[in-house]
C-alpha cells in the first residue's frame, strides 16, 4: 500500500486536490501575528484590503515579518486580489468567526438558570444548564431532559439568561431546519434522515430521528414531532386556537420533545403518527419514512 488510511478517507470525504492536513492547517494559523492579520481584516470596513493598510492595523514595525506571515496566509486563509489587496478565503473568515464566537479561546462559566415552561412528564420547573459549549434543559424534578445543542459561548455574551435561552430555541430550530432540509448545519454536506427506536431506562419505547453527514459525520437528533414545527398547517391549527409557535420555545411544546406523543403506525416502511393537543383539538400528522407529511386529521372531543 503506498497511500496511507488516513489521507485515503480525508481525499474522499473532501474530494479536493489542494486540502490541507488539519495538522498544517493548525499549524500555519498558530501564530499570533497571523491571528492579528486575520483580525485585521476581519475588522476592515471594506474589503480587499491593501497591503499598507493591513501592515498599519497589525501595527507591527517590521516588513518584512509582517510580509513573511501574510505570505503563509495566502493560499488558504487568505487570497491576493490583484492591484486591490487581500480578502478572506472561505477557511480564513471561519477561523476569525470561531475566535469571535469563543469556540477556540474561551471557557465561560454559567450559572444554571430556570426558563419558561414546564417538564412535560412531570410538570416541574426546567433548568438550563452550560457545560461543555453545550446548552441543556432539564427538570429540576425528575431530570428529564430538554433537548441539549451545542452552543458557541459567544451567544452568551451580552444576554441576561431569558435572551440566553430565545438564542438558544432560535438556534435549535435552525440547526433542525436546515438538517430536516438534508444540509448538514456544520460543514453544508448531505444529510439523510435515519429513524433510531430505543428503550429508555424506565423501559419506555423511544422512537427519534438521527441526521447524519456524509461528509463530516455531524449527527443532529430530535423527536418526530420536532420536523412540524414550520409546517404551515401545524402552525394554522395553532394560530387558530391563539398560539404563536414561532413565539414558544419548543420545549414548552412536548409534542417537539416527548416521544410519547409520536406512534409507530408500520416499520417497513416507517410511518408515524404525532398527536398534537391543543385544547379540546388535536391534530393527527401522519409522516412516511423520509418524515414527509402524508395525511392530517383533526378530531374534537366534547
Ligand atoms: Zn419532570
Ligand atoms: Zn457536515
Amino acid at each position: 500500500m503506498s497511500e496511507s488510511t488516513t489521507s485515503i478517507e480525508i481525499g474522499r470525504l473532501m474530494d479536493c486536490t489542494d486540502c490541507l492536513e488539519p495538522a498544517e492547517a493548525f499549524a500555519l494559523i498558530g501564530n499570533e501575528i497571523r491571528l492579528a492579520i486575520l483580525e485585521a481584516l476581519f475588522e476592515a470596513d471594506d474589503r480587499p484590503v491593501s497591503f499598507s493598510t493591513l501592515h498599519r492595523s497589525v501595527g507591527i514595525r517590521d516588513s518584512a515579518q509582517f510580509n513573511y506571515h501574510l505570505q503563509k496566509l495566502t493560499g488558504h486563509f487568505i487570497r491576493h486580489v490583484d492591484g486591490e489587496g487581500y480578502d478572506f478565503r472561505y477557511a480564513g473568515e471561519k477561523v476569525v468567526r470561531a475566535i469571535v464566537a469563543g469556540s477556540f479561546t474561551e471557557r465561560p462559566e454559567l450559572e444554571p438558570f430556570l426558563v419558561e415552561g414546564e417538564c412535560v412528564d412531570c410538570g416541574g420547573e426546567l433548568l438550563a444548564y452550560y457545560q461543555e459549549e453545550h446548552l441543556s434543559i432539564e427538570c429540576v424534578s425528575c431530570d428529564r431532559g430538554h433537548g441539549s445543542y451545542d452552543f458557541p459561548p459567544g451567544g452568551l455574551t451580552d444576554r441576561a439568561p431569558s435572551g440566553i435561552a430565545d438564542a438558544f430555541d432560535q438556534r435549535v430550530r435552525h440547526l433542525h431546519c436546515l438538517a430536516a432540509d438534508g444540509v448538514c448545519p456544520e460543514c453544508s454536506g448531505r444529510m439523510q434522515p435515519k429513524i433510531r427506536e430505543r428503550t429508555t431506562s424506565n423501559d419506555e419505547p423511544v422512537v427519534e430521528v438521527e441526521r447524519s453527514c456524509e461528509q463530516c459525520g455531524h449527527v443532529v437528533t430530535s423527536a418526530v414531532g420536532l420536523q412540524l414545527l414550520d409546517d404551515a398547517e401545524v402552525v394554522t391549527f395553532h394560530r387558530e386556537r391563539g398560539i404563536r409557535l414561532d413565539q414558544q420555545p419548543y420545549w414548552t411544546l412536548p409534542w417537539c420533545v416527548c416521544p410519547t406523543y409520536t406512534t409507530v403506525l408500520s416499520r417497513d416502511p416507517y410511518r408515524f403518527e404525532v398527536a398534537i393537543p391543543v385544547d379540546a383539538d388535536t391534530m393527527q400528522v401522519r409522516l412516511d419514512s423520509q418524515l414527509e407529511v402524508t395525511d392530517i386529521a383533526i378530531l374534537t372531543t366534547s
